[in-house]
């Protein structure tokens, strides 16, 4: 396994960062031993850095692979705004994972200055914990390349967590170049990289090569976080990101894997997860939810919102 410092923050990650948001309900739903059975299997790989937010519900599983790794490092993100969401979030992160500290902590899904600005709040009671010792780094993750610019802004902010592939499929307001303009820009002013989405929420599946080929040539970014569900998936991953050669009958059955969101039939029209949709994949077609997949990034939040439950992933 390769291994970076995450920008000016003294933090040692492997460039293969564990994403657990697939192994939650939003996506695979895999059951806590299950979860950290996935992880554990990183970990012997030599991956030591995990990513989860508030809003997976993957800290149980996180709280479990602690107890195989106590020294990995954990990423989280919440959408706190005010001092008290903020201080919410944090407790929820630090009894959730069973930890006293949180190593990074961003703030989730932001969209421009204007939303940084109106989270002063949230990012002053962060900052205030990282003076306490009780965050390693901040910082935030987002899908639009004028958040980045707007996160150049303000040094307080130490680790941007960029989604970025070789498609750019899920930026929201850019081509990959647009980000990648941005991203090399922070990299140099010693703020950490955190790439995610290196396949696009599933959709550079078909690509998955030269979707990689893509991400591991990128030097501005330290990590990149890869959500798997599946022990194929971590052992080609952890080969990939090693620099050897995954095993041919791995690539074989990981190329035959498709995932994608599907709406049931019985989809009541309500809408809700046409609001949830970051990405604005969702539209209501005659009285029901269409998904347009040119623009979706396999995120599984509408999955979350829907209220009958009828979004999975297949
Ligand atoms: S349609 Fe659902 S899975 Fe796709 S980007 Fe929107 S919220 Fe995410
Ligand atoms: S939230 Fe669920 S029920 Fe409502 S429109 Fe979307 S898929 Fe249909």
């Amino acid at each position: 396994m390769i291994y970076n410092t995450l920008g000016n923050t003294g933090i040692r990650v492997s460039k293969l960062c564990f994403g657990t948001l697939t192994m939650g309900p939003f996506q695979r739903n895999l059951t806590v031993p299950e979860g950290a059975a996935l992880l554990e299997r990183a970990f012997e790989h030599g991956v030591n850095f995990l990513d989860t937010a508030e809003i997976y519900e993957t800290y149980p599983h996180v709280r479990e692979a602690l107890r195989i790794k106590p020294d990995a490092v954990v990423c989280t993100k919440s959408y706190s705004y005010d001092a008290k969401t903020a201080e919410d979030s944090f407790k929820k992160a630090v009894e959730g994972i069973g930890r006293e500290y949180i190593d990074v902590f961003l703030l989730h899904e932001q969209e421009s200055g204007h939303t940084i600005r109106g989270h002063r709040e949230a990012i002053d009671f962060f900052l205030r914990k990282r003076e306490e010792g009780l965050i390693g780094a901040f910082g935030l993750s987002t899908h639009y390349v004028a958040c980045m610019e707007a996160a150049l802004r303000h040094p307080e902010l130490e680790v941007l967590f960029p989604l970025i592939n070789k498609k750019g499929v899920g930026i929201a307001d850019g081509t990959p170049d647009d980000m990648l303009r941005v991203i090399r820009a922070a990299h140099d002013a010693g703020r950490g990289i955190i790439a995610m989405k290196p396949l696009g929420g599933g959709h550079l599946i078909s690509e998955r090569e030269e979707a990689l080929d893509f991400i591991l040539g990128l030097d501005e970014v330290d990590t990149i976080a890869t959500g798997m569900q599946s022990f194929d998936e971590v052992d080609y991953n952890c080969a990939r990101f090693a620099g050897e050669e995954p095993d041919p009958a791995v690539a074989e059955r990981l190329g035959r894997v498709r995932r994608r969101m599907l709406i049931q039939e019985w989809c009541q029209g309500c809408g809700t997860c046409v609001k949830a949709c970051r990405n604005h994949a969702i539209s209501m077609e005659g009285g029901i939810a269409r998904i347009d997949y040119s623009k979706c990034a396999t995120c599984g939040y509408c999955a979350r919102a829907c209220p009958e439950f009828n979004i999975k992933v297949i």
